[in-house]
């Protein structure tokens, strides 16, 4: 069986990152990534704060150009779900269903997914009015009331683009304050098409075939109000934007972690020697592209020292 020299898990933009700088340094390397290359950057549709973007770039125009550069560098690829790795020894293995893969060097890129509600009907109206997506799903919201979960930056960047589409958007969070960074905060509040609902949380998601109403609850006052959809509309849509959690079940009991996070170095090395974390997975303190990026990198210069040491 081939042995990589190193092996990639997930092609986000930590992981596409790490493979630029593996393909460049001639290290033979394989990313193994279970959907399309690019991870939740492809969501978003705007993104303001990545160096050297003056004109407005979306999640996918990125990361074509970042994976056009893989390509150049002649990184393997491979789509498939990783369900199973052994960390020691000198040869690691990736075990993907019955195929298998080796290399002298892993680098988990696995990142991070929204966090569910957990609330009556989430299930139901799943992909049927309520999303956890708004560059995938605004546009179907044309015309129409939609209400954002959330108060951090990721739900008031969506609710900013929410009201391209949605001829209301009302933000509901758990607490009296947003998190988001103040100038989000000043768009929001300077939006005509944005309101907010406060210290309230939904409860229940109800209709038929389509969401035609919720339960919110005020937290402060214990106060529960029905929403009902806009007769002329018939539905509502509501987009949640609560939160991430990092996808590190695989890695339990093997490697160091805290709440799910991965925790290493700051030259990505986890506790097992060969074998870096890199990105949204890792315990760090801001979980963004250009942080990401940064991991990538570094692991993959750190992955060729430890080869040479071998
Ligand atoms: C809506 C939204 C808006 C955002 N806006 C911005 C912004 O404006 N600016 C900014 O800097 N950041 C933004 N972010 C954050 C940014 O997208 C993340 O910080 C970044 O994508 C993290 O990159 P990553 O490569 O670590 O992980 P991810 O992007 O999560 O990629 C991980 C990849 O690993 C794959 N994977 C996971 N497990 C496996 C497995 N077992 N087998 C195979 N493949 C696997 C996944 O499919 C995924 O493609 C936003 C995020 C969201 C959700």
């Amino acid at each position: 069986m081939k042995t990589y020299d190193l092996i990639i898990i997930g092609a986000g933009p930590a992981g596409l990152a790490a493979g630029i700088y593996a393909g460049r340094a001639m290290l033979d390397t394989l990313i193994i990534e279970k959907d399309i290359e690019g991870g939740q950057i492809l969501q978003t549709s705007e993104i303001e704060n990545y160096p050297g973007s003056l004109e407005v770039e979306s999640g996918p125009t990125l990361i074509d150009r970042m994976d056009a550069q893989v390509k150049k560098f002649g990184v393997d690829k491979v789509t498939a779900t990783v369900t199973d790795v052994v960390l020691d020894g000198q040869v690691k293995a990736v075990r993907c269903g019955n195929e298998i893969f080796q290399a002298k060097t892993i680098i988990i890129a696995g990142g991070a997914a929204a966090v569910s509600l957990g609330i009556e009907g989430e299930e139901k109206f799943r992909g049927r009015g309520l999303s956890y997506c708004a560059t995938c799903d605004g546009p179907f919201f044309r015309g129409l009331h939609v209400y954002v979960v959330g108060g951090g930056d990721s739900a008031i960047q969506e609710a900013l683009y929410l009201t391209k589409f949605a001829k209301k958007v009302t933000v509901i969070h758990r607490r009296q304050e947003l998190r988001a960074a103040k100038s989000l905060q000043e768009k929001a509040f300077k939006n005509e098409k944005i309101d907010f609902m406060l210290d309230s949380v939904i409860r229940e998601i109800h209709g038929g075939d389509v969401i035609e109403g919720m339960t919110l609850e005020n937290l402060k006052n214990g106060k529960t109000t029905e929403i009902k959809a806009d007769p002329n509309d018939g539905t509502f849509g509501i987009f949640v934007f609560a939160g991430y959690k990092p996808k590190s079940e695989l890695y339990s009991g093997k490697l160091h972690m805290e709440n799910g996070y991965i925790v290493t170095d700051e030259d990505m090395h986890t506790n097992f020697p060969g074998v870096f974390a890199v990105g949204d997975i890792r315990k760090k303190s801001l979980r963004q592209v250009a942080t990401a990026v940064a991991d990538g990198a570094i692991a993959a210069v750190q992955a060729e020292t430890y080869i040479e040491s071998l």
